[in-house]
């Protein structure tokens, strides 16, 4: 399905992994609360307005079994409320697409006993007649799986909604295994629906993740996806509301992932034609997933805000594979370990442990004092709390050429951060890695670097 492809040092990360929605979760919320902030649960959404300074949002909780009414005052207000929440349905967002009734399928989670093997996805039957999907996964208990039922002419999944009698029966009949029903979990009827909305803005409201598109699940790309959409946004959203950046930087939440997201769309639906049409003899080619769904291709070079001083590269899909050796204004920025700390520590570190959604990362690759200290000034027109300065030394210098201003420097001892972004050893050039760990700027130097600060601040200078 997805073959196996070896990390490097620059993307320690290559291989997709299933992750249980409880696990994921579960990992948000303690995210979270290192933040101290927690999900209030049972806390729904009923309206809202909106002027030039503010949003009002009327939420409803149930204290004691009594409704609660509660008025929320905020800047701005993120829709995070999936396809069916009330963010997208009051904005008045149209909603345009499809749904697909030629896939009518059950899902959910099960515990059977059974001598079904553990270590293997499992397809059973076939389209026309009836296929069992169970998938084993050790979240849902020992004797766990994920299960799906296609509709076929032997069975109509809708009556197994309500009927564990019928969903067994099939299942067993289906699989040919011995499988007896220890619990059914939950169960739910899918039909897919690929809609995305006209744009993902309205004054200060703003909608993510499946409250902005939804599509069918083949490719697994909603969760990222929507994590992306939350991660381009909320950094944009935080600079706006400490005042340290311009409204317009917020038009390009819209500009920037719209492009990503139609692509999206495309391939899962074009995954889902296959799964339709798929007969035994091509399950695997249906499922075989290429490298553009590992979405480390996903890049926004066509960004307004994005600055590049280097790349003669034309535009390429927002959803493109990953090019070896190439890096351009807008890609993923790329990880670098064995970075040797300058200071009293002299640790190891990497860039992926530099790099943080809370700030900026300005990497200074170069000796030349000159340069150096000349970034480092530049830097002092913006905002100190939102930009982090990393001088990157090249693997012969030594530790005493120490710039005193900038927040960290590092001795790229075995070479990969110069390998990952292009830098040759001893070259000076500046990269601006964003919050979200997007290429904001590959610059000669300090004006290139205004040029790009101009983009994204308010400066400060006088
Ligand atoms: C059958 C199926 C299989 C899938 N498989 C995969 C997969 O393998 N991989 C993958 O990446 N993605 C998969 N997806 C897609 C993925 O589940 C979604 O893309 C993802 O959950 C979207 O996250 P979200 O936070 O935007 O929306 P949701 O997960 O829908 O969360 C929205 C939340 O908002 C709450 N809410 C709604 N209205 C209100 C309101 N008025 N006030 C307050 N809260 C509200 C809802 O209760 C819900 O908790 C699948 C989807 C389906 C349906």
């Amino acid at each position: 399905m997805c073959p196996y492809t070896e990390p490097t040092p620059a993307i320690p990360y290559y291989n997709p992994r299933f992750l249980g929605q409880v696990t994921l979760e579960g990992i948000l919320r303690d995210r979270l609360a290192e933040y101290s902030c927690q999900v209030e649960f049972g806390m729904e959404l009923r309206s809202f307005e909106q002027n030039n300074e503010r949003v009002l949002a009327t939420v409803v909780k149930s204290v004691n079994g009594a409704e609660v009414t509660e008025t929320i005052e905020a800047s701005y207000l993120i829709g995070a409320d999936g396809a069916k929440g009330a963010t997208r349905k009051q904005l008045n967002l149209s909603f345009l697409g499809e749904t697909r009734d030629d896939f009518a399928t059950v899902l959910g989670d099960i515990r059977l006993e059974s001598d079904i093997d553990r270590n293997h996805w499992h397809f059973f039957g076939s389209n026309d007649t009836s296929r069992v999907v169970l998938r084993p996964t050790d979240e849902v208990g020992p004797d766990g799986f994920q299960f799906f039922v296609f509709s076929g002419k032997n069975y109509d999944v809708k009556e197994m909604l309500h009927d564990q009698d019928l969903l067994m029966k099939c299942i067993s009949e289906v699989t040919t295994a011995k499988v007896r029903l220890n619990e059914l979990k939950w169960i739910s009827e899918f039909r897919p629906n690929i809609r995305v909305v006209e744009k993902f803005d309205v004054g200060r409201v703003f909608v993510v993740g499946d409250a902005a598109h939804v599509h069918s699940p083949t490719g697994g790309q909603g969760l990222n996806s929507s994590v992306q959409d939350a991660f381009n946004l909320a950094w944009k959203v935080a600079l706006a509301h400490k005042g340290l950046a311009p409204p317009s930087l917020l038009e390009t939440y819209s500009t920037e992932r719209m492009p990503v997201i139609a692509q999206m769309l495309n391939l899962t639906t074009e995954l889902l034609n296959q799964t339709v049409a798929m007969t035994n003899s091509t399950i695997e080619s249906a499922f075989s997933r290429g490298q553009k769904l590992y979405m480390l291709g996903v890049n926004y070079r066509y960004s307004p805000i994005v600055v590049d001083e280097f790349s003669e590269q034309g535009p390429v899909e927002a959803y493109g594979l990953l090019q070896p050796g190439v890096l351009v204004a807008g890609d993923r920025a790329p990880d670098a370990p064995k970075l040797v700390k300058v200071d009293a520590d002299g640790g190891e570190t990497r860039l992926f442990d530099i790099f943080e959604p809370a700030h900026h990362t300005v990497l200074i690759f170069g000796s030349d004092e000159s340069f150096v200290n000349g970034i480092l000034s530049s830097l002092q027109n913006y905002n100190k709390s939102v930009i982090r300065s990393v001088v990157v030394l090249p693997t012969t210098a030594s530790a005493s050429a120490t710039p005193a201003n900038a927040h960290q420097v590092v001795i790229d001892q075995e070479g990969h951060a110069h390998d990952a972004y292009l830098v040759a050893q001893g070259e000076s050039r500046v990269v601006v890695v964003r919050p979200d760990g997007v290429v904001g700027a590959i610059v000669h130097g300090a004006e290139g670097m205004q040029k790009y600060f101009e983009k994204v601040f308010i400066s400060t200078s006088s």
